[in-house]
């Protein structure tokens, strides 16, 4: 019997480093399904269709389901689409901005959960850490372990801006706020459906964090 670990959280929460570490050392699968909402704007773009027309985005999803490719091992890190290494291409900052409006598609949160759903039944690790959005609430709301993690908003725009280095900080602080926001509008990551525990990493360190989950998981 596999454990499902589901981790929603804001971004800059840090929720994909940390679940990728917490699933690494438990040897859990690990699954970002952020990225695959980032794969299908990817798609979007490189066909040149307007983002905005959700039918258009939609049409997509034949070809991004029989192309769609993740690496599941924690250690491991690559996204396929269409027969392209998308891996670097789908952390741009601009591919970031437009996601939202590919996310905020019925038909398209609808077939993403169907496959996160699949892969999560059916990996061979002996559990599965899921992270994003509405994994708690809607893609495994009945996983072994609901997590929410958060952090200020303050302290998530300073982690960013040190990621992106060489990035203007107020920008920066911009599109956290803006995506946060555009987000939240389609689904709730911010209040802790019952039930979801609540992993607050504002005075953490990354390796504290870690070590929190973990122990949450271990529970
Ligand atoms: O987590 P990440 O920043 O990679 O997610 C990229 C975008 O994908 C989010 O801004 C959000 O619009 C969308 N998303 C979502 N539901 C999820 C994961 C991501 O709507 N479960």
């Amino acid at each position: 019997h596999r454990v499902v670990v589901a981790v929603d959280g804001p971004s800059g929460s840090g929720k994909s480093s940390v679940s990728r570490a917490a699933a690494e050392q438990l040897g859990f699968d690990f699954l970002d399904t952020g990225a695959a909402y980032r794969a299908l704007t990817w798609l979007g773009l490189e066909r040149g269709i307007d983002l905005d027309d959700a039918d258009a985005v939609a049409a997509l999803l034949p070809e991004f389901e029989a192309t769609y490719r993740i690496a599941l091992r924690p250690a491991e890190r690559w996204v396929y689409v269409a027969g392209t290494d998308v891996t670097e291409a789908i952390r741009t900052t601009e591919l970031s901005r437009r996601v939202s409006a590919v996310a905020r598609v019925p038909r398209v949160r609808e077939a993403l959960n169907r496959t996160f759903r699949r892969v999560l039944a059916e990996g061979d690790a002996p559990g599965a850490i899921a992270e994003g959005r509405d994994v708690t609430t809607v893609v495994a709301p009945d996983a072994a372990v609901r997590i929410l993690l958060t952090a200020d908003e303050s302290v998530r725009i300073e982690r960013r801006a040190a990621e992106r280095a060489g990035e203007d900080r107020v920008a920066v602080a911009a599109s956290v706020s803006q995506r946060d926001a555009a987000d939240r509008r389609v689904v709730d990551f911010i209040e802790p459906a019952p039930g979801v525990r609540v992993l607050d990493s504002t005075r953490l360190d990354v390796r504290q964090t870690i070590g929190a989950m973990v122990e949450l998981i271990r529970e």
